[in-house]
């Protein structure tokens, strides 16, 4: 079952966030024909991605954006505040992946990597928002675990792991000790917060990777938090969705000019493109491509295209 399940404690201030992902990964890790390490970093990051977008307060999305200086070049994980997320890796021609290539092998061996969030409401008149996640991490939950303490102001930690069928991830968040709902909650143990929040992360920490892959996301809560007596605020299913569309497409070819088309249609006979998300195929001929440029289409202007 691919789903989230988000978590209060009854008397500890803090969330908890557990993703887990089956059939959805598989149809991400089917379009990819990569090393294993490479396609942990894609499960892991695919995680991240939703996990962040379940605390959205807002509709829209998050998008996971890492630009490499080693063989990973581009790995990109998405997910909207629906759930529905996506993925994709682009590798370097020229460097390939050493077994048992860790992350800074992948993604930052000069130190030139670019790790980025982008929060983008849907909101019309609301900018994205982009901030830089530091790289100098051992990987991309503890890379994510500094920015978030950082960003939010509130204490983050996060457990990811992906092999090459399951992908989990789980999130454990300390929570404002004043105001709201949650901060009336009774402290049932009389310790001090900290004390509860500590508590909570040494026993996330007592998890294997193996165990947070095998276990299913119900039991693996309960088997971990019994104690905190863990109240479940939800349970939404995730699935695998690319927003893509011919209109998108056709979109992004305005923005190329008429003289591009021109040449690209003298050369190949028609203009292709490929959704590296979904694998689908476009095809515009001169037709096609004559009706982008007609009075109802202007030549859209060139704009910032990272998010596709
Ligand atoms: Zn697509």
């Amino acid at each position: 079952m691919d789903h989230l399940l988000r978590v209060m404690f009854e008397g500890v201030s803090a969330r908890a966030h557990l993703v887990r992902i089956d059939r959805s990964w598989l149809e991400v890790a089917h379009r990819h024909d990569e090393a294993p390490e490479v396609m942990s970093l894609l499960g892991e990051m695919s995680c991240a991605a939703i996990l962040l977008s379940a605390s959205l307060k807002y509709e829209g999305s998050v998008a996971l954006q890492i630009h490499g200086d080693g063989p990973v070049r581009l790995a990109i994980a998405e997910c909207t505040s629906a759930l529905g997320f996506r993925s994709t890796v682009k590798m370097s021609e020229t460097l390939s992946v050493r077994p048992g290539a860790d992350w800074k092998d992948l993604v930052n061996q000069g130190n030139l990597g670019r790790f980025s969030v982008v929060l983008d409401p849907k909101v019309s008149g609301q900018n994205p928002y982009q901030g830089i996640v530091p790289l100098h991490e051992e990987g991309v939950a503890q890379a994510l675990e500094s920015y978030m303490t950082r960003s939010e102001q509130l204490p983050t930690r996060l457990w990811l792991a992906c092999n090459g069928d399951h992908a989990v991830g789980l999130l454990l968040q300390k929570m404002p000790n004043e105001g709201g709902s949650i901060a009336s909650a009774p402290q049932a143990t009389g310790q001090s917060s900290d004390d509860d929040w500590l508590r909570l992360i040494a026993l996330a920490d007592t998890l294997t990777r193996d165990e947070l892959l095998s276990t299913d996301a119900r039991t693996l809560l309960h088997r971990l938090f019994w104690e905190e007596k863990p109240r479940l605020l939800e349970d939404r299913p995730v699935q695998f969705s690319c927003p893509c569309s011919r209109a998108k497409v056709g979109k992004m070819l305005r923005t190329l000019g008429t003289e591009e088309i021109e040449s690209i249609l003298a050369e190949q006979g028609q203009v292709e493109v490929n959704c590296d998300f979904c694998n689908t195929h476009y095809a515009f001929d001169a037709v096609d491509c004559a009706e982008l440029f007609t009075a109802e289409h202007p030549p859209a202007t060139p704009g910032p295209q990272t998010l596709h």
